[in-house]
């Protein structure tokens, strides 16, 4: 097991005339037998981060360090580590046993018969030994997932790197992969860097998410700190589905001044926007509640059902303020309200913004001010 420390790590590709800066002086730490998720959109940097842990691309700039030794000049085959790609990168022409077996044939004097036992044993634990004479193209896609991972696990390797493991399975069997990888992670305690975009993936399986944007590291922290305390607006609108809600709007007071709408804050939110005016209110779609009773009360609003999607156990609403505003932004409020509530499309109904669920970004950094 080991500890990767990633200090000031930047990547860039010439392209041409033009320089590509891949990956833009992201720090990071990884714990010994962490789980680390690495999220965001694409070309953000993700696999070129891992390349780099894995030493399959030059670092530009920075330190790399795996249980404290510097590893920026060491050859991938010498890192210790093993790598589950999202193409599985099976030999096509050997059987399973060979394709889980072949590396430590490489790497290792181990005896043949060792080897074969931990290849069985691996086989065992992932559920695959009746396929261990068949061929790559004799399996499903969820089988040679299960292979690749053979191949990493049987080599027992300090750090494990996940690119997209799962992106090429239906949705079901990659909700079923995701628990099992999270408990053979947990299991064999190896610690991991798991490259993902998909936010349900980051949210359930990583013990703490990193989160990059345009080359650089948004925040790294447990998911639901993410989610909850996002360090910018990025954060905010990459976590959640529907997306959080946003409006521009301006400090005024003790108020924030949107187009059609005014926010009433108190002390406490008020204390954290310090001089900033400028000022996007955030509101994620669950927060939102529909009340009883008109909206003359502070923080409820009177809206009208644009759009209903029910979708089962909820329903997601798309409410207007003003239905006859003349304006193209911030008319709309998303919300997630449990199915069971009935409303319809032309309806008339009271929304609760309550402002202990409410984030407060600066409007030029993106900074999450409150
Ligand atoms: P995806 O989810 O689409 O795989 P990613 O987040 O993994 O994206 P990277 O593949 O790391 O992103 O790419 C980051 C940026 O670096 C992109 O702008 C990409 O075009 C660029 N890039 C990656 N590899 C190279 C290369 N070999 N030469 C030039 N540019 C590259």
């Amino acid at each position: 097991m080991a500890t990767l420390e990633l200090d000031s790590i930047t990547k860039t590709f010439q392209d041409g005339d033009e320089e590509i800066v891949a990956v833009d002086d992201v720090s990071m730490s990884i714990d010994d037998g962490e789980f680390l998720v690495v999220v965001g959109p694409s070309g953000c940097g993700k696999s070129t981060t891992l390349r780099m842990v894995a030493g399959l691309e030059t670092i530009t700039a920075g330190t790399l360090s795996i249980d404290d030794r510097v590893v920026n000049d060491v050859k991938s085959q010498d890192r210790d580590i093993a790598m589950v790609f999202q193409s599985y990168a099976l030999y096509p022409h050997m059987s399973v046993r060979e394709n889980m077996s072949f590396g430590l044939e490489e790497s290792t004097d181990l005896p043949d018969d060792e080897i074969n036992r931990m290849v069985s044993e691996t086989g065992e634990m992932l559920g695959i030994s009746p396929l261990l004479d068949r061929k790559p193209s004799d399996l499903s896609g969820g089988q040679q997932q299960r292979v690749a991972l053979g191949r990493a696990i049987v080599r027992d390797p300090e750090v494990f790197l996940m690119d997209e493991p799962l992106s090429n399975l239906d949705a079901k069997l990659r909700a079923e992969m995701r628990t099992e990888l999270q408990r053979l992670q947990n299991d064999l305690g190896v610690t991991t860097v798991y490259v993902t975009h998909d936010q349900t993936e980051a949210m359930t399986m990583g013990d703490r998410i990193a989160i990059l944007d345009g080359g650089e590291l948004q925040q790294i922290a447990e998911p639901l700190k993410c989610y909850h305390e996002p360090a910018n607006q990025f954060v905010a609108s990459f976590l959640g589905e529907p997306s959080m809600n946003f409006f521009d709007v301006t400090l005024d007071g003790d108020r924030l001044v949107g187009d059609i709408f005014e926010y009433p804050i108190g002390d406490d939110v008020r204390a954290d926007l310090g001089e900033t005016t400028d000022l996007v209110l955030g509101i994620r779609p669950e927060a939102v509640e529909l009340v009883e009773g008109g909206a003359d009360v502070p923080h409820e609003f009177g809206m009208t059902v644009d759009v209903v999607e029910p979708m089962g156990d909820e329903n997601t609403v798309y409410l207007q303020f003003d239905p006859d505003a003349d304006t193209e932004t911030g008319a709309t409020l998303v919300a997630t309200i449990d199915g069971f509530t009935r409303v319809s499309e032309g309806d008339t109904v009271t929304a609760h913004i309550p402002e202990d669920a409410i984030h407060v970004f600066d409007r030029v950094t993106g900074e999450a001010l409150h």
